[in-house]
């Protein structure tokens, strides 16, 4: 049965009240209203919603969407309820008989959408409920929010998600949609694989927030820090602050509200009562700060968020752009300010180690923690930077960065790149060898470890050429080389060449440095080149 043309668009004006598709959300719900499955990558705050919520009213039967976040179905199936769709949940908050009267009117054709948690659809008994579903009224959409939930490296990962591969194509003639708001060449690749979605159309947008000024400080005494960035650009506006541990969030919540601002924690530690309160507050109230970990975030739909600001550096790009583009969703100018100093590293790094996981996740893990790192410590633009790492390289400096507005002090760091990647270039040329960075760097500052004795990496002409450096100096100056794309790594966090290697080699690029981390880092490091 195909829809009328303009029926979309009819459905956007007169449940949603507005007044046309924005972006690229009309070419999603086309694709979908005429049957096709589509993976949606859009920014948050893009309108992904609306892109299967039209195509669940405009085709027959059910729409199905799966959401991570139990919290998130309330508050979507309450603001559809109240334009007038007929839209109902299935989790676990429930007692059997509100889940009872749910499945009655689902057989019964009379629900519009039914939003479902991933661990319902794992049930054997929910799948064939869905059956006669299909069977009988119909299910108009089949969509997985959140879909980068399915990628096993991602920062989200979700092991019930990977169950719904199987639920794809189950119903024949009813379109699949994955969703999120991640969108790394590689996520995408790997929810595409996952879901078996290689068939669909793929939406990709644009990536870039303009509105969000991108700045990346160095950690000194992060509370003053960020009270003092509260103070002068931000009093009485409302913001996220990021932290890392429950008991940084409780902290800087209590210091900042000793100081006057109106901040409140937020953390899975706190009592459901509490974090409901809190979040509300929040939500409803103008110019509050909620101090939270990652928990806090997903689905928060607040389009007046003026600054978002972590003081722990995050573990992923992935998980830094999703988290400050909670900013500003309104389109209004909006800060994303990070302080980030070498101990975040360190602690980060302890984390990767300790944590469960076989070696491939943990080499992910640094990887991605690398790529956070790099934008950290770029000299040049920061947005051109993060767009590049999402696939969308730009030709021009955005202007509304950091570095742009306040370009740092570099030094020439060719010499040092010429000698690690001398060292680089030796150990394949001379013995066949890669390797990642600890024993790179061991070999240029000339340290005569196990490993190096055992591969008899003194006798390199390039042993100890690079003594005039620290530990942490070198690694700072190899995490801005991949960076910069003179150096890459591999899966298993082997150095090579990159692109721009052998002009830097030949001596025809010029690698500039940062300053300010490079002072930062111990010792008798950080001397000039
Ligand atoms: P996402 O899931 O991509 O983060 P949402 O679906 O929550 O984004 O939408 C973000 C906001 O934009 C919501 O308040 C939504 O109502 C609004 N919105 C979405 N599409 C449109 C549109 N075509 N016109 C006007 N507002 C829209
Ligand atoms: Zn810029």
């Amino acid at each position: 049965v195909s829809a009328p043309p303009g029926a979309a668009v009819e459905v956007l004006q007169r449940v949603f009240g507005y007044d046309a598709f924005r972006g690229r959300q009309a070419e999603v719900v086309d694709a979908v209203i005429g049957g096709g499955d589509a993976v949606v990558l859009m920014p948050t705050g893009a309108g992904k919603s609306l892109c299967y919520q039209v195509p669940a009213l405009v085709r027959r039967g059910t729409g199905l969407v799966v959401s991570p976040l139990i919290a998130l179905m309330h508050d979507q199936v309450d603001a559809l309820r109240a334009v007038g769709v007929r839209a109902e949940y299935l989790n676990s908050t429930q007692s059997p008989d509100e889940r009872m009267q749910v499945e009655r009117d689902l057989l019964a054709g009379e629900v519009d959408l039914v939003y479902i948690a991933p661990e319902r659809l794992a049930l054997d008994s929910v799948r064939r409920l869905l059956d006669r579903v299909a069977a009988g009224p119909g299910l108009s959409v089949f969509a997985i929010d959140e879909a980068h939930c399915v990628s096993q490296w991602g920062h989200d990962f979700r092991p019930d998600y990977l169950e719904l591969a199987d639920l794809v194509g189950r119903w024949p003639g009813v379109p699949t949609m994955a969703l999120t708001a991640t969108a790394t060449e590689a996520t995408h690749r790997e929810l595409t694989a996952r879901l078996h979605l290689e068939g669909a159309k793929h939406v990709v947008s644009s990536f870039d927030r303009p509105n969000i000024q991108y700045r990346i400080v160095p950690k000194d005494d992060p509370k003053q820090q960020l009270l003092s960035l509260i103070r002068t650009e931000h009093a009485g506006d409302a913001g996220i602050v990021y932290a890392l541990s429950r008991n940084a969030v409780e902290q800087t919540a209590d210091w900042l509200a000793e100081r006057g601002v109106d901040a409140i924690p937020y953390h899975a530690g706190l009592d459901a009562r509490i974090r409901a309160r809190n979040q509300s507050r929040f939500l409803r109230e103008d110019g509050v700060v909620v101090v939270a970990t990652i928990a806090f975030g997903m689905g928060i739909d607040k389009p007046d968020v003026r600054f978002v600001a972590h003081i722990d550096v995050p573990k992923s790009v992935e998980g830094y752009y999703q988290e400050t583009g909670r900013a500003g969703r309104d389109g209004l100018p909006s800060t994303a300010w990070l302080a980030y100093g070498l101990q975040d590293v360190v602690q980060q790094r302890r984390f990767i180690d300790q944590s469960v996981g076989d070696a491939a996740h943990k080499r992910k893990q640094s990887a991605n923690l690398d790529a956070m790192l790099a934008l950290c410590e770029t000299v040049t633009c920061r947005r051109r930077q993060l767009l590049a790492y999402f696939g969308q390289p730009t030709e021009q400096d955005c202007g509304n960065c950091d570095t742009c507005l306040n370009p740092v002090e570099t030094w020439d760091g060719t010499v040092p790149a010429q000698k690690l990647l001398s060292t680089i270039v030796r150990l394949r040329r001379e013995r066949g060898q890669s390797f990642g960075a600890t024993q790179v760097i061991d070999i240029l500052r000339g340290k005569r470890t196990a490993k190096v004795e055992q591969h008899r990496h003194d006798e390199l002409s390039v042993f100890g050429v690079g003594a005039d450096l620290s530990d942490r100096g070198w690694k700072s100056v190899l995490r801005q080389l991949i960076a910069q794309g003179v150096v890459v790594t591999d899966d298993h966090g082997a150095l090579g060449l990159g692109p721009q290697a052998a002009d830097v080699l030949r001596g025809e690029a010029e690698v500039r440095l940062r300053h300010d981390l490079e002072r930062a880092s111990s010792g008798a490091g950080a001397k000039r080149a």
